[in-house]
């Protein structure tokens, strides 16, 4: 795509689609990330060329040579968002454009091309409405989108590559929370580490959830849901969790959360709880906590609640802390009450139950 060309998409139907009674049984119980829909998204991208070759066409393996750069050098990026059916049977996705902006970002840290903002949210659009029939009807079900482009140049030298592939493929996802909202159990890693500064931290990339999955594990085996992070200068700040980031509500109904300083991700989700907190008369700050002060705070019960958050679980309290030397509950371990009252107000813009001032729920 050179100077401005808006890329025309080819759609391909898929001439094999599973039938609606197998589509039906598979989304009956989807769980996570292990259904997909009948239908990706493709394009392509060569250097001097542009973006070409955008298609809508028949989920399935992609052709790719072993010299492919990033099975070598990890130069990947993705995103993940929801697609929503509303009461009123529309369907909607949530802040797309800013996952086209995080999507871009990311690519530059990652000397990859930037995908237009328009192109990335007309893709979306295109598979969403194409396999519009995989949305989930449940209450809290959705259709996970997974944008992604990878390195595909046939080369082992290592410097940026000169073609990429872009997908986008759709797996329908039940509630997170089958039985209700349960606060998770958190491991504070005491060896790793996510992210250094001047490093990939702010980058939604392969790599990052590579070099977690081993502190994951650890908090797994310690009986957790997921790892938190600390700052890998100090040892000191707390960072993020694994796949989340993290909030902290006080009794003066102030909420705090890390600032973005390039070492965690900016979660979509975390920007619309700073708004809808502000929104529903909490102060919010961005500033450095500290282990020890969560630790203190919780002690003194200064510290109320303490809440994840994220595209996938959207806002799940933390009921305990653990680390090699003990743990602490926050709250007495059961959900706090602004935790839940954030997580109903963003739940409800997201499935159109609610007023949508700031334009962030975007019809299919
Ligand atoms: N941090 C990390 C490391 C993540 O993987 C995610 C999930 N994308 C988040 C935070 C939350 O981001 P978002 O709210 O955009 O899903």
């Amino acid at each position: 795509m050179s100077g401005g060309d808006k890329l025309e998409f080819e759609i391909r139907p898929n001439p094999a689609p599973v039938s609606a009674a197998d589509r039906a049984a598979l989304l009956a119980n989807p769980g996570f990330g292990r259904v997909f829909t009948d239908h990706m998204v493709t394009i392509r991208y060569a250097e001097g060329k542009g973006w070409y070759d955008a298609r809508v066409e028949a989920r399935g393996p992609i052709p790719l040579d072993p010299a492919s750069a990033v099975l070598h050098y990890a130069q990947e990026i993705f995103e993940g968002l929801k697609a929503y059916r509303t009461a009123d049977g529309a369907v909607t996705m949530f802040r797309p454009e800013a996952n086209a902006a995080r999507f871009a970002a990311s690519a530059r840290r990652m000397a990859m091309p930037e995908l237009p903002a328009e192109t990335f949210v007309e893709s979306l659009r295109r598979l969403v409405e194409i396999d519009r029939d995989w949305i989930p009807e449940q209450e809290d079900a959705s259709l996970y989108l997974r944008p992604f482009m990878f390195a595909n140049e046939v080369f082992l030298g290592v410097r940026p590559a000169n073609e990429y592939l872009y997908l986008v493929i759709a797996s329908p996802a039940g509630a997170y929370f089958p039985g209700g909202v349960k606060p998770i159990t958190v491991w504070v890693s005491p060896d790793y580490t996510r992210a250094a500064p001047g490093g990939t931290g702010a980058a939604k990339c392969g790599g990052n959830y590579a070099a977690s999955l081993v502190a994951q594990a650890e908090a797994i085996d310690a009986g957790c849901d997921q790892v938190v992070f600390l700052d890998a200068v100090e040892r000191r700040f707390v960072d993020e969790l694994g796949g989340m980031n993290v909030f902290f509500v006080y009794d003066d109904n102030t909420l705090v959360t890390p600032p973005l300083t390039g070492t965690i991700l900016p979660g979509i989700t975390r920007d619309a709880i700073l708004t809808l907190a502000a929104e529903a008369g909490h102060r919010v700050e961005e500033r450095p906590i500290s282990f020890a002060d969560w630790q203190a705070d919780a002690a003194s019960g200064r510290l109320r609640e303490v809440f994840a958050c994220g595209t996938a679980a959207v806002i799940t309290p933390i009921g305990c802390v653990r680390f090699p030397d003990g743990e602490f509950l926050i709250g007495g371990g059961e959900p706090g009450r602004s935790t839940m009252d954030l997580r109903q107000r963003l739940v409800d813009v997201q499935r159109g139950r609610a007023e949508d001032p700031h334009g962030w729920v975007q019809r299919v």
